[in-house]
């Protein structure tokens, strides 16, 4: 019971600040969804959250979410569960099945993967190209030269390409970077904008965020 209130307490501040930094920017508080990422959390720790009505809810593993999920999503309706980490090809066709959106798409080989894994199942998922903005040797994500080309591969392989994702460089202010994404997506001709985490998201509202993935100031620090 005191779980419940922490949880809905805490969901409830992080819902003020989204409407605060959309007011700021003009923008409306619906524009914004909050996922919560529940990477490395219990299924009592999902099912907290789940029972304050929130449905939207971020995995970064493939293997983790199938042993959490289908029974979650068994006892709740309208359950969305999004990718928000790095896909291996051979696991293209359990992600398809697993998730209702992926935000790592980052290769062409990925492309291909995804596209026949949707074929086969007849299951069309959103994706969204993740990419490196900080153009850093060791994260995952499309260098942002190669954005356009891998936003057409996708596209002629019949992948709905929503949008961009990013997670920037630790230690320096995100804010240029998620200007950066904010404008790679609208050279392209893109609407959606995932980024932003419990450190930035206001400032990721403010620059476009259409979904910031929140895990820690949601559920605490984790193990
Ligand atoms: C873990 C993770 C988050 C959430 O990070 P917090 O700092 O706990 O809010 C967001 N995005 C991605 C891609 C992650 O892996």
């Amino acid at each position: 019971m005191t779980q419940n209130l922490e949880c809905n307490e805490r969901l409830n501040g992080i819902q003020e600040k989204i409407a605060k930094a959309a007011k700021l920017a003009q923008r409306k508080a619906e524009d914004v969804r909050l996922m919560a990422i529940s990477k490395t959390r219990s299924a009592d720790e999902i099912r907290t959250l789940l029972d304050t009505g929130h449905r939207l809810f971020g995995e970064n593993r493939v293997q983790e979410t199938a042993a959490k999920w289908p029974a979650l999503r068994e006892a709740y309706d309208d359950v969305e569960v999004h990718l928000v980490g790095q896909l291996q090809s051979n696991k293209a066709e359990d992600a398809v099945q697993l998730f209702d959106a992926i935000h790592s798409l980052d290769r062409s080989s990925l492309v291909k993967a995804l596209a026949k894994a949707m074929d086969k199942l007849d299951r069309r998922i959103p994706c969204y190209i993740q990419v490196n903005i900080g153009e850093e040797s060791q994260k995952g994500g499309c260098m942002i030269g190669n954005v356009s080309d891998l936003l057409e591969t996708a596209r002629s392989a019949g992948i709905d390409v929503a949008g961009l994702m990013c997670v920037p460089p630790t230690g320096v202010h995100p804010a240029p970077y998620f200007a950066l994404l904010a404008k790679l997506s609208k050279d392209n001709g893109l609407m959606g904008l995932s980024m932003g985490m419990s450190g930035d998201f206001e400032s990721a509202i403010k620059l476009g965020a259409t979904y910031v993935r929140v895990g820690t100031a949601l559920f605490g620090a984790r193990p």
